[in-house]
């Protein structure tokens, strides 16, 4: 008989799954008024968005239900999936409830994207926001404190009402709560991991990308109540943190089958726009100032963020020992270029502290993995039954 868990990850499922957006229009047939803004990984302010009165929608590709026919005419054949397939949503109308869309300098590829979304969807309100490349330069607060105002004057054109700080402040309450929540399931299932399975949280993770965060709060609440199963006996399995997948994600198949080869997944970097800051932005009398800082001091490493204060390979080293994982799960989208320039100095780390490491490529649109699938068995076996 099917628990409460299994209709919130069912529902969670379906609202991932549904490539019209069908939670995106009927909030706005809900609130005919009011904007919709999607956004793009991996960095994006959502409570910006949300202060506007608006959706924010995150962006994450179309996994393996969506054919390519009219994006590859749009970029040469050396891109990753969720640039092309993130397109072709937009050119087959699956993007049309968005009133805009928000990109990031994350890398080449998406700069591209935003540039080309903005020829060809001249409908929509195309936002390109600049993020600072040194954050030990004393200039970068308020350079991106800069940025930050004048996408808050955008979305207040846009949608035609001001952002003020009360508005803002409870914004970033709300997004605070958020990724509070989400520390709170991601430390339940490194305690435990054999009582969650990372599909699982996963899906209700990426489902809040589609409703309003005081909907998915409530989910998370619900998640954190009942996701765990304390009857679930452990089994052999190998201890792993994935790394490499911050912002194109692999198929839900492909991830279920990491479990189901015999790994126990303690950390992963997966969806990690939802979860950038690693404790609470403050909620001050200068909001924006505060949500500047804390992307230069409160925000987790990734292969797109470059902080020469702290050692993002050194981080990695340290993450695993700290979970006491047995190894680390490369997981890097095909072409992604900043995961790849990483993974060089992150498995130098690796070695030198005698961590065991796996390298996998994936697509989003993968959807057969023998392959992969004995090369983890084999991995795994090689680790467990040494
Ligand atoms: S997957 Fe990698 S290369 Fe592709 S858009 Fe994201 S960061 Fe850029």
């Amino acid at each position: 008989m099917p628990t409460a868990t299994d209709h919130l990850v069912e529902r969670c499922r379906e609202v991932v799954e549904d490539l019209s957006l069908g939670e995106v229009r009927r909030w706005k047939q809900e609130h005919p008024q009011a904007a919709a803004i999607g956004y793009f990984p991996v960095y994006a302010p959502a409570e910006l968005i949300h202060a506007a009165g608006m959706l924010p929608v995150g962006l994450n590709g179309a996994g393996d239900r969506l054919d390519l026919q009219h994006a590859d005419a749009r970029f040469g054949s050396f891109i990753c999936s969720i640039i092309k397939t993130t397109l072709e949503m937009g050119l087959t109308g699956r993007l049309a409830p968005l009133d805009g869309v928000l990109f990031t300098g994350i890398c080449d590829s998406a700069r591209n994207l935003a540039f080309v979304c903005e020829r060809n969807f001249p409908q929509q309100s195309i936002e390109f926001l600049h993020l600072p490349q040194n954050p030990a330069s004393s200039a970068s607060a308020g350079f991106l404190k800069g940025e930050y105002q004048r996408l808050a004057g955008r979305l207040e054109q846009l949608g035609g009402r001001k952002i003020d700080d009360r508005g803002l402040q409870a914004a970033i309450a709300l997004y605070n709560e958020n990724r509070a929540l989400l520390r709170a399931l991601y430390a339940q299932r490194a305690a435990q991991p054999h009582q969650m399975r990372t599909l699982d949280l996963y899906l209700v993770m990426r489902a809040g990308n589609f409703v309003p965060v005081e909907t998915h709060n409530a989910w998370l609440r619900e998640a954190l109540a009942e996701l765990a199963s304390p009857a679930a006996k452990p089994r052999d399995s190998l201890r792993i943190v994935i790394e490499g997948s911050f912002c194109e994600q692999p198929p839900l198949d492909l991830i279920r089958l990491i479990e189901d080869a015999g790994c126990y997944i303690l950390d992963d970097d997966f969806l990690l726009g939802r979860r950038w800051f690693s404790e609470d932005v403050p909620v001050n009398g200068d909001p924006l100032g505060a949500l500047a800082e804390s992307y230069l001091d409160r925000s987790v490493y990734s292969s797109v963020r470059h902080d020469f204060r702290h050692r993002r390979h050194l981080l990695l080293v340290e993450k695993a020992r700290r979970l006491g994982a047995q190894a680390v799960l490369f997981l890097i989208a095909k072409f992604c270029e900043p995961a790849y320039f990483d993974y060089v100095l992150f498995k130098r780390e690796l070695e030198a502290a005698a961590i065991p490491h796996l390298l996998l490529e994936f697509e989003e649109k993968a959807f057969t993995f023998d392959r992969l699938r004995t090369e983890i068995e084999t991995f795994v076996e090689s680790l467990l039954f040494d």
